[in-house]
């Protein structure tokens, strides 16, 4: 149907009429449309427009049909929009006859939410692969449906001059389709056709053109096929691809990548496809073909590798990030090449993805052998999500492309507060009312570039989202930079909240779950700043959102060198060994001790004598690291958490319940070891392990005996602290339960002992979702001095002693 809505009848006495103020995810979804089809539906008269709120309607027609009208647009909305609240209002009946779209209106306020990118819709892929249809092979086809949203948006309201599209006139064909209320095309402000929108194009590493919009697929296909590294524009950055299939391949893009061992993900052309590579429940499968389109991580079919592909994707490891083609240059190229395609990020070591053209041509010039491209600006950067399926749930790793810049939902309604992040991993949070707007992935707040892309982002979301926060709330580690940005980036009027980096994480566990009462909180963790200036990593805490007590964590252990430590597992192991047996575990008969140089042993029995450049530190994540090393496994890494990675795939297949823990104390605090009321000391374990390895036990039984230890001290401890607290929740948290083994035992040994047990479903339970229990511990901090309330849980400071 065309232009306005003819009405059957409407007898003017009868009428009433109404105004409708839709929040949610309602523009750029084809929502509008949907509403103009609605009205028809319902015989309303009126008009609907876009606002820097949402959407507006003015609805008039007899009080049933109003009635249904507004019912039906929260039951029926399209399926990428979010109706969060229909406000309606009664206004005078205008008398008119027909319902029409009109022009956006830019109020002040800018709540509306902005869609995350979209994969491609299948009635786009319909048209993409017919040959009669003006878009055949149009590798930017896209609709009101699916296609780029967040990574094109300058600004909102969400319309096509505030877009990378500003520069691509529409031409005659593609306007009919984006002023006709009954098309799919209907306001799609990436709406394009090979006529009038962006080109694709093939160059060699020199920037020179070697294949224009009608072949550079088809020939990057081909270069692919023939074992070449191509550099890939996509929709958020780059990515770097080559076959899968093609194992010297594989090892040339890790070679020049200097990438010797981190997992490879891949680019699948078909769900079917994916069934040859790996195992996956129908769980796993929805996710993956979600809209969403995250990289899933999944098990391989054998252990050395996934069936057919080569087997330095992942080594060491049980599993394979995989993905399916989410935009049509994808879908065209997996069709034109290989069928399974290794895409890793396209960033500089340690740096954000690169997203402009000239950036990634010097950035890859010398890995990618070609580099296919396009002419769209990418605005904003989302590297690729991760997540895990887990009972059913999924389980963010990485909460970035697809997701952000939703919100996740919160529970007790939040002033605007930012949660600035802490070193690692880094994402922001903003709030609004209800909402947490976690930022897409940031990365490592260690150099320039990507300090900057922090920066951006944060103004880049305060602009979209109008908020500008009344309150900046950060991590207490001085060092970090997140820390000092906000020390220096606000007005001095601003408060500023420090918040524990453990207690930030167990909140955001509690934010997420709807949790605002006293709860005991396993957080697992690689590195935390503590109150008392140790590392904190290992910590069974009492927390609520206006403060936490310390009752339990691990033994301190010397970390010989300070950060080479989380660089060098054996670092680590020297220091459980030396708690385990003093400076006479030099003399041990054990593979590591004639592994390792005596001088260097020597040397660092020194060091944690004398406590020369030795923090202390209860962190789990370095226990791990130190046993990975003591079993061999790792002893230096070349990415994050690589050791106690290799020592969970060590563990995997041989984890059984009949195996028995190795024996772990639960100490109650005394005076030479200060912080918490117990602490859960595992040198009785190291010190059995070790038997077993001079016993010549294999390395998957120690290890998984060694997780088993691991659950086996923390759920004692937060048993017992949860029974003489009369406490019967429990949240888990930090970056150790994205191990799981640790993750489902720890669930389910606590589930038995009769607590309830919540964990991470929207924010990473690693430091990606550490904003958002940031900015939940300062509003209540900050509300709990403005109210003059007795704080219930003791500050932080008052664990010091
Ligand atoms: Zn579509
Ligand atoms: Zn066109
Ligand atoms: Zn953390």
């Amino acid at each position: 149907m065309h232009g306005p809505v003819p009405l059957r009848q409407m007898p003017g006495s009868d009428c009433i009429a109404c105004r409708l103020d839709i929040s949610g995810v309602v523009q750029g979804v084809g929502f509008r449309p949907f509403l103009f089809s609605l009205a028809a539906r319902h015989r309303i008269a009126g008009e609907v427009s876009n606002t820097a709120s949402g959407v507006q309607v003015f609805a008039e027609g007899d009080p049933r049909d109003v009635a249904r009208f507004v019912e039906a647009i929260t039951a029926e909305a399209p399926l990428l929009a979010r109706v969060d609240e229909v406000k309606t209002t009664p206004v005078p009946v205008r008398g008119v006859k027909a319902f029409r779209i009109i022009a956006s209106r830019t109020g002040s306020s800018r709540a509306t939410l902005i869609s995350a990118d979209v994969s491609v819709c299948k009635d786009c892929l319909k048209e993409l692969y017919d040959p009669r249809d003006r878009r055949f092979r149009y590798p930017f086809i896209n609709c009101t449906n699916c296609g780029p949203r967040f990574t094109i948006i300058e600004d909102v309201p969400y319309d096509r001059p505030r877009t990378a599209m500003k520069h691509f006139a529409m031409c005659p064909a593609c306007r009919v389709e984006y002023d006709d209320p009954a098309d799919r095309r209907f306001h799609a402000q990436p709406n394009a056709c090979p006529v009038c929108g962006p080109q694709v194009f093939l160059t060699d590493r020199r920037g020179r053109t070697i294949a224009g919009p009608d072949t550079a697929v088809d020939t990057a296909g081909d270069l692919l096929a023939k074992g070449r590294i191509v550099a890939v524009k996509g929709l958020g950055g780059f990515h770097l691809a080559v076959d899968a299939a093609d194992d010297a391949a594989v090892r040339r893009l890790r070679r020049r990548k200097n990438r010797p061992h981190k997992p490879l993900a891949v680019m699948a052309r078909s769900i079917s496809a994916v069934r040859e590579m790996v195992r996956m429940s129908a769980e796993e499968e929805a996710v993956l073909s979600s809209f969403n389109r995250p990289i899933v991580l999944l098990r391989k079919k054998t252990a050395d590798g996934p069936a057919g592909l080569s087997s330095s994707l992942a080594p060491l490891n049980p599993c394979l990030g995989v993905m399916l083609p989410y935009t049509p240059l994808h879908c065209l190229l997996l069709d034109a090449g290989p069928s399974v395609l290794v895409m890793t990020s396209g960033n500089r070591p340690g740096e954000p993805l690169s997203i402009g053209n000239q950036d990634a041509l010097e950035a890859f010039s010398h890995i990618a052998d070609y580099f296919l491209l396009h002419n769209r600006d990418i605005y904003f950067r989302a590297d690729d999500s991760i997540v895990r399926v887990q009972a059913g749930q999924i389980r963010f790793l990485r909460r970035s492309r697809g997701y952000a810049p939703l919100p996740v939902a919160v529970s007790v309604g939040l002033p605007g507060v930012l949660g600035c992040g802490a070193g690692m991993k880094t994402t922001l949070c903003l709030t609004r009312n209800h909402q947490a707007f976690l930022s897409q992935h940031i990365g490592d707040l260690d150099n320039p570039e990507t300090f900057d892309f922090y920066v951006r982002t944060l103004d880049h979301f305060k602009a979209i989202l109008d908020i500008t926060p009344d309150i900046v709330a950060h991590d207490l580690h001085p060092g970090y930079m997140s820390t000092q940005y906000a020390k220096t980036g606000f007005p001095d009027s601003v408060p500023r909240v420090g918040v524990q980096h453990h207690h930030a994480h167990a909140v955001s566990c509690m934010v997420e779950n709807g949790l605002d009462e006293p709860v005991a909180a396993i957080v697992l963790d690689g590195t935390g700043y503590g109150t008392d200036g140790r590392i904190w990593g290992g910590e069974v805490l009492i927390a609520e959102r206006t403060g936490f007590v310390r009752k339990a964590r691990l033994r301190y252990l010397s970390m010989p060198g300070g950060d080479q430590a989380v660089r060098q597992p054996w670092r680590m192991a020297a220091a459980v060994l030396y708690a385990a047996f003093g400076r006479t575990f030099t003399e041990l008969d054990l593979p590591y001790v004639k592994e390792m140089d005596s001088g260097r042993l020597a040397f660092l029995c020194q060091m944690m004598e004398k406590g020369v450049n030795t923090p202390r530190t209860s962190s789990c994540g370095r226990l791990c690291d130190a046993v990975s090393s003591l079993l061999g496994i790792r002893h230096e890494i070349s990415y994050d958490s690589q050791a106690a990675m290799e020592l969970e795939a060590v563990g995997t297949d041989d984890f059984a319940p009949s195996l028995t823990p190795y024996p772990v104390d639960l100490v109650p605090r005394t005076p030479d070891r200060d912080g918490g009321e117990w602490v859960i000391d595992m040198i009785p374990g190291i010190q059995a392990m070790v038997a077993d390895i001079q016993a010549g036990v294999p390395a998957a039984g120690i290890s998984a005996r060694f997780h088993q230890t691991l659950v086996q001290g923390f759920s004692r401890a937060a048993l017992q602290i949860a029974g003489t607290c009369g406490l019967d929740k429990v949240v888990l948290s930090g970056g150790v339960f994205n191990n799981n083994l640790i993750f489902r035992a720890m669930s389910a040994r606590l589930e038995k002992a009769g607590l309830r047990v919540y964990t991470h479903a929207c924010v990473p339970a690693g430091d990606g979702g550490l904003a958002l229990g940031q900015a939940a511990v300062a509003a209540a901090t900050v509300k709990c001095g403005r109210d003059g309330m007795k704080k219930t849980a003791v500050p932080a400071q008052e664990t010091l002693s």
